[in-house]
């Protein structure tokens, strides 16, 4: 008696500590009051309060707005504050402050600015020229080359899964000041794995460190530390890559989850079931996985970033994918479409990247709209799909109670096109007006930088910010 009384007494125990850790991670925001101000990003990290964004209102009217949140697009007008939706009001409505700029958008759509889950900001055009891919100078002038193509495809927020160095940090700071045109960066800093594992296979560890988007690992105490030093350097997400033992990437989930970092993993077959049960938050790529895992996934809320397109790419411009070490499977574009089926039906929240290497950027718009035309090729209507690449998106980035959908008190990061996306995915190429943290970004299909404004005297100039 004695003894079931004390087993009931340690089961108790067990299981309350086990939902104590479940609970423990991630719960930061508990602490924090919703009127303090805290920085835009996974970090919430507690700001100087006052206002942000361009002064002013913008009232886009006389167009069709889809909000993101699943309902069908209808007929509207969207007020924006400085950097906040403010309103969203009926078509016949002219309830806005009066000295707002009204934008015609008569004819266009109106939708929450789509997110790239899956970037490499810093990645050189070439395989080869390891010159070019390990000098920084001109890795954040890639990066910046590249914001571009994503900010006129429509594109507000990207993913950075591994980049060089310091250099989505501070391409994330620019676009945050507005000094650079740009969609959001919410870097992973270095992409971390053990040695031989994915990204590390065509070149010796000396050359892999040089290249610095890439930090090798080894041993679950390591893994912790190569999770900190990311997170040090400002990360906002952590990117884990197969191969580890269950100990390393448990450690290093625990570590970025008790920082309050959501973790993503490149992986495949049994090393996805260890990410699953490490506590993994989303799977990179459609590499193989059994059903046990699927379900795994399912039970867990474990989202997937199935990231078709690179790899439509890779089969269809070099006849395969040869040689990697982290590829040791059959892999097919039919397997792959086969894989995002399956997750759809295992009830799996599944998001959009793209995963551009190399110059592909150089595609965008093309290659994003290609991925939301996997996803309705394997099921999911077309307006689920443009959902998936805006609030899913937001929610697994972290971001889903200020981004992925237009309602009142949301970031004000808008996508105007022209034509009806939500019943024809290609009308999304006819990019017009992008806005991102309320500035106007892109207007006319192309970035508008306004001429910058000269300060008043010596004695009145501020110091840029990093001066200050
Ligand atoms: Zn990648």
């Amino acid at each position: 008696m004695k003894s079931k009384a004390l087993a009931v007494l340690l089961l108790t125990l067990f299981f309350s500590a086990a939902s104590w850790t479940q609970e423990k991670t991630q719960d930061r925001r508990k602490f924090l009051d919703p009127k303090t101000q805290v920085s835009d990003d996974p970090r919430r990290v507690v700001v100087k309060a006052g206002p942000r964004g361009p002064e002013g209102a913008l009232v886009l009217r006389g167009g069709r707005i889809f909000d993101g949140t699943g309902a069908p697009a209808r007929e509207g007008t969207l007020v924006i504050e400085r950097n906040r939706i403010a309103k969203l009001l009926p078509a016949n409505a002219s309830d806005w402050p009066k000295d707002a700029k009204i934008i015609d958008v008569s004819g266009k759509t109106i939708l929450p600015g789509l997110i790239d889950l899956h970037t490499h900001l810093t990645y050189p055009l070439t395989e080869e020229d390891f010159g070019v891919a390990m000098n920084d100078s001109d890795a954040t002038l890639r990066g910046v080359e590249k914001l571009r193509y994503f900010i006129e495809s429509g594109v507000t927020s990207v993913r950075d899964v591994g980049s060089k160095g310091d250099v989505p940090f501070r391409l994330k700071a620019w676009v945050a000041e507005n000094r650079i045109p740009g969609p959001r960066v919410f870097p992973a800093g270095a992409f971390i794995t053990s040695e031989g594992g994915h990204s590390t296979e065509n070149a010796p560890d000396e050359l892999i460190g040089l290249m610095g988007a890439t930090r090798l690992a080894s041993g679950p105490d390591d893994w912790r530390q190569a999770v900190r030093e990311q997170f040090h350097k400002g990360a906002d997400v952590i990117k884990l890559g197969s191969h580890f033992s269950a100990e390393e990437i448990k450690a290093a989930v625990a570590e970025a989850h008790e920082l309050g970092l959501k973790v993503t993993v490149d992986s495949e077959t049994f090393y996805i079931q260890r990410a699953v049960e490490a506590g993994a938050d989303t799977i990179e790529h459609p590499l193989p996985r059994s059903e046990e895992t699927i379900q795994l996934m399912a039970k867990k809320g474990v989202a997937a970033d199935p990231t078709l397109i690179p790899y439509q790419i890779i089969f269809e411009e070099w006849g395969g994918y040869f040689g990697s070490t982290s590829r040791r499977f059959t892999f097919s574009k039919e397997a792959n479409l086969e894989m995002l089926k399956r997750l759809r039906k295992g009830g799996i929240k599944c998001g959009i990247g793209t995963d551009l290497i190399l110059h592909w950027y150089r595609y965008m718009p093309g290659p994003y709209i290609r991925e939301l035309k996997n996803f309705v090729d394997a099921g999911w209507s077309v307006p689920e799909a443009l959902v998936a690449a805006t609030r899913t998106n937001a929610e697994i980035l972290d971001m889903d109670d200020r981004l992925g959908t237009l309602q009142p008190g949301k970031l004000a990061d808008v996508l105007v096109v022209d034509g009806r996306p939500d019943e024809n995915l290609d009308d999304l190429a006819k990019v017009d007006l992008v806005i991102r943290d309320g500035f106007p970004v892109v207007v006319g299909g192309r970035v508008a930088i306004p001429r910058h404004t000269a300060e008043k005297s010596w004695k009145s100039a501020s110091a840029p910010t990093e001066m200050k």
